[in-house]
């Protein structure tokens, strides 16, 4: 793990985050500065820097992202309204934080809980 990692010092509770899931695998938690009602961060334990990085064995790591995505936009109460899922790659497609990690985006439509 590079020294400097932010999303690896969360992850190991060097820094403070709160996880709506955690697993062997994976953690989840919500973007500080969110661009949608919902905007969590889904995050591969083992660090890889990003998309461009990603190496024959990390297939299981990736896919399963997807499935974790699935099941936290349903917690969201997201999952039949819709949401976006967002890989960014290197600075020209907008990371800026270089331990991958995918977005998932959405909560526009959501309907207020109590109707
Ligand atoms: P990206 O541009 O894909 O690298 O996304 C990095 C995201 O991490 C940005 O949307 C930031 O708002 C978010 N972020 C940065 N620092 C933190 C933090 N300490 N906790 C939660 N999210 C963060
Ligand atoms: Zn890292």
């Amino acid at each position: 793990m590079p020294a400097d990692c932010l999303f690896c010092k969360i992850i190991n509770r060097e820094e403070p985050s709160e996880f709506l899931y955690e697993d062997d695998t994976y953690v989840v938690f919500k973007d500080i500065n969110p661009h949608a009602p919902v905007h969590l961060l889904l995050v591969p334990k083992k660090h890889i820097r990003s998309i461009n990085d990603i190496q024959t064995g990390d297939e299981s790591i990736l896919g399963g992202l997807f499935t974790l995505a699935k099941k936290m936009a349903k917690e969201q109460g997201i999952n039949e309204s819709g949401y976006k899922l967002l890989f960014n790659v290197e600075k020209g497609g907008g990371q800026v934080i270089f331990h991958i990690h995918l977005h998932l985006i959405g909560g526009w439509h959501k309907r207020p809980s109590h109707l």
